[in-house]
């Protein structure tokens, strides 16, 4: 990108024109209501007397917003072709919630794999906690799905169908821009819905889907409507407010930062007091260039924040970390001829010129547990087994008891077959474990079968009710092992 150069200009005329330029879009003032008003903006999406603030920030292309449209492009790109991809026949991330099924860069998870889901969602969110105590919100300012789509799809289709009207509400714009970028957005929801939606059901479930009948496939046609138009319900009209009024992770922010997190701030000790009109005399000329500060208060920084905030209150929760407001100051800086960076990242304690801490016990403490719950992760996925055994509820009656005095329990087993072949199990019983007949299971690849069988026993094989049975499970390939089970029967003086 070429370095613009320092211009002349005349810092009052610059100012009133930035200034002109940022009323220009606002919405007539309401007649006032019987309540009182706050002294303050309560939200930054709402007006003093509570009607929606509408808005439709400016484009500010400086190095960080030329650096973000690669990143994001590279994300949509991403996100749109990892349900088509494949690892081992699987893609690398699938979330079945119908079949039970989830699979994560060619490891398929079922919900009895209860400990490996729990330690990677321990690892994902103690691994967000890091970044932001490090980086602050650059996952909502670069990467987070709504800013992506927000702010380099929806946005710019805006722009092009509004034109002159965008960021201008005094502006028309003619009705057939207006059909034509809402029927533009629908189709991206539509794909949008599309892509989310095979995140959780598959490609080749979502293709039929897709190219068969509405009346054939009555649930998944309305789930599609109803995200598509949740996509156009967001993206249209709620917008930033997902970020500022729903999103736990901003609500989060006071908590997972410290004042040696990089953030997105306003350099005070700089930019105060700001300097917006002439000099009155002579004097204050002195004063002035004595002390000169570098806010100008054109508020481009304002007009180009997609939360509407203004960056010089400090470190708020609606701030993205998007560095929209950085490339704005940056332009106006360079107008200027004075350095840039008076909008910058950094952290709270070097922008108020106070020592950095040397020891924060957040980045310790994260990358600790981090690095546990890893390792563990990893060790169980490592060394888990090919199948799993597990004994089921009984039904019915647990046991019965012939007219000869032998026991017969029916034992229900589920088997996992975690493998990607089908596999046939042969289930035996050992160590004096006596089946009525032996087993075998045939079990579909990442599926599993429920096996019944009966134990013959005799009530002598009962201790206060209970006994403990041996069954060997075996696939004749990679699985065989032997697990014991309890089963309930009569007790020795023939009590039940
Ligand atoms: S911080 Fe920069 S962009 Fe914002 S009002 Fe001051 S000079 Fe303008
Ligand atoms: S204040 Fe700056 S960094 Fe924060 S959301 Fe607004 S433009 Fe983005």
């Amino acid at each position: 990108m070429s370095q613009a150069q320092p211009i002349s200009i005349s810092l009052p005329q610059f100012t009133h024109e930035l200034r002109a330029q940022a009323t220009a879009g606002a919405p007539p003032a309401r007649e006032e209501g019987p309540f009182a008003k706050p002294e303050g903006r309560v939200l930054s999406t709402l007006n003093p007397d509570g009607s929606r603030r509408w808005l439709q920030p400016k484009v500010s292309p400086g190095t960080h917003w030329q650096r973000r449209r690669i990143v994001a492009w590279i994300l949509i790109v991403v996100f749109a072709a990892i349900p088509w991809l494949r690892i081992n026949g699987e893609p690398p991330i699938l979330l079945d919630i119908m079949t039970r099924r989830f699979v994560i860069l060619g490891g398929i998870f079922r919900p009895t794999d209860t400990l490996l889901l729990a330690l990677l969602m321990i690892s994902l969110f103690v691994g967000i906690f890091l970044l932001t105590a490090l980086f602050g919100r650059v996952w909502c300012g670069w990467a987070c799905p709504q800013t992506v789509y927000m702010e380099f799809v929806y946005r710019p289709i805006e722009r092009f169908f509004l034109g002159k009207a965008y960021g201008n509400a005094k502006a028309s714009v003619a009705g057939w821009r207006r059909v034509a970028m809402y029927a533009v957005f629908l189709v991206v929801s539509a794909h949008l819905a599309n892509t989310f939606l095979a995140y959780f059901v598959g490609t080749d479930r979502l293709v039929e889907w897709t190219f068969g009948s509405p009346f054939q496939h009555p649930t998944a046609f309305i789930t599609f409507a109803f995200v598509t138009g949740l996509m156009m319900f967001d993206f249209c009209f709620y917008r930033e407010q997902l970020c500022t009024l729903v999103c736990p992770y901003g609500r989060f922010q006071s908590v997972l930062l410290d004042r040696d997190s990089i953030i997105v701030g306003y350099d005070k000790v700089r930019g105060e007091p700001r300097m917006k009109r002439k000099p009155k005399d002579a004097d204050e000329r002195v004063a002035l260039d004595d002390r000169r500060s570098d806010c100008v208060d054109c508020t481009l920084c304002v007009q180009t924040c997609p939360t509407g905030i203004d960056i010089r209150d400090g470190l708020q929760l609606e701030c993205i970390h998007c560095a929209q407001c950085i490339d704005a100051c940056d332009a106006v800086m360079t107008k200027l001829g004075r350095p840039t960076g008076l909008i910058r990242y950094s952290s709270q304690n070097r922008l108020e010129r106070t020592p950095r801490k040397r020891f924060r016990l957040r980045v310790i403490v994260y990358p600790t547990i981090l690095a546990l719950a890893i390792s563990a992760f990893l060790a169980i996925l490592l060394t888990r087994k090919d199948a799993m055994v597990v004994q089921l509820r009984a039904e019915g009656t647990p046991y019965t008891v012939a007219a000869d005095g032998g026991v017969t329990n029916l034992l229900r087993v589920r088997v996992d077959n975690r493998t990607s072949d089908v596999r046939t199990y042969s289930i035996v019983g050992v160590d004096g474990t006596q089946l009525r007949e032996p087993v075998t299971l045939d079990v579909q690849p990442h599926s599993n079968a429920v096996a019944t069988l009966h134990i013959l026993s005799q009530p002598s094989d009962f201790s206060n009710g209970r006994r403990s049975v041996a069954l060997r499970v075996a696939d004749g390939k990679s699985y065989d092992e032997t697990q014991s089970f309890s089963i309930i029967g009569p007790f020795a003086n023939g009590k039940k």
